[in-house]
């Protein structure tokens, strides 16, 4: 199964200068005929996910490269065009060049109270317009201490189900190529940004998780790729990464530096190949 490897640059860097340094090292590094790292990376897939205002600039110039471009969000309101200020629909982050979104961030959680049914709209709106989708999930620290991981995981996986219910009435076709393009991203939110990160084993058992609930939705499902995000680096990913129930990770802080970006891809296409 191949991997993913997702950065998710946030509201990262600051200026159209540092996303171009960025890139020039990411992409340098890609291409480098001294290095190993295109052999190394042909079993994990990369994306990135820049913020809004630079996705245009981002898509466009990784647009001959093997790295795919996402947005971070996108509007819940409409897929296409309306009185929705701020927002930018699945329609015009699509038209910008990106081929998939992050959806359900825990910031998005957190800071805009994003619920159910927004993520409900959101997925809808992002899969009619052929957007991929990283779906987001996760447990506070609380909630970890408490116990409550998987009762916390499955109410967010029930937007997936009424996706289905909704979406099966319409298009049954659609459940079948769902697989291609549907992550579900695993991240803790006490791990997201701290250095605190769960156990391979944790991590290993929370996906199971995950992959047998979403099966249990439809069939289909039952090969989902399910990646883990929070504190992934250069150091740890490696354990990560021999897990087979681990199938990529979902990087913030260290996406923003090409060299321990590109080390966690190396790392999971090393063991996934
Ligand atoms: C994230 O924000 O999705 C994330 C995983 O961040 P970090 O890698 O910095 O913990």
């Amino acid at each position: 199964m191949q991997a993913w490897v997702i950065g998710n640059w946030k509201q990262n860097p600051a200026t159209k200068h540092e996303v171009n340094t960025l890139l020039d090292s990411l992409l340098a590094a890609i291409n480098s005929d001294e290095n190993d790292t295109v052999n190394k990376v042909t079993h994990c897939q990369l994306m990135v996910a820049p913020s809004c205002i630079h996705l245009a600039a981002v898509s466009t110039r990784l647009k001959d490269t093997s790295v795919l471009c996402a947005a971070q969000d996108i509007s819940a309101h409409s897929d296409s065009v309306g009185a929705y200020t701020g927002d930018c629909s699945a329609q015009q982050v699509a038209d910008a060049g990106a081929t998939w979104t992050i959806l359900g961030h825990s910031e998005r959680r957190q800071y805009h109270q994003e619920s159910h049914d927004v993520l409900l709209q959101k997925l809808t709106h992002a899969l009619i317009t052929n957007l991929g989708v990283v779906f987001c999930i996760g447990e506070t620290q609380a909630q970890y201490d408490a116990k409550q991981t998987f009762d916390v995981l499955d109410k967010q996986l029930a937007v997936i189900k009424s996706l289905l219910n909704q979406e099966l009435e319409q298009q049954p076709e659609f459940i079948n190529t769902l697989n291609e393009r549907l992550i579900i991203a695993y991240e803790p939110v006490w791990a997201i940004g701290t250095g605190k990160v769960p156990t391979v084993n944790e991590v290993s058992a929370t996906h199971e998780h995950i992959k047998h609930m979403v099966a249990g939705f439809a069939v289909p499902l039952s090969n989902i790729s399910v990646i883990y995000g929070g504190s992934v680096n250069a150091a740890n990913a490696d354990s990560f990464a021999a897990n087979a129930m681990i199938n990529g990770a979902l990087v913030g802080g260290a996406s923003l530096k090409a060299d321990s970006f590109l080390a966690i891809a190396n790392a999971f296409s090393h063991t996934k190949a």
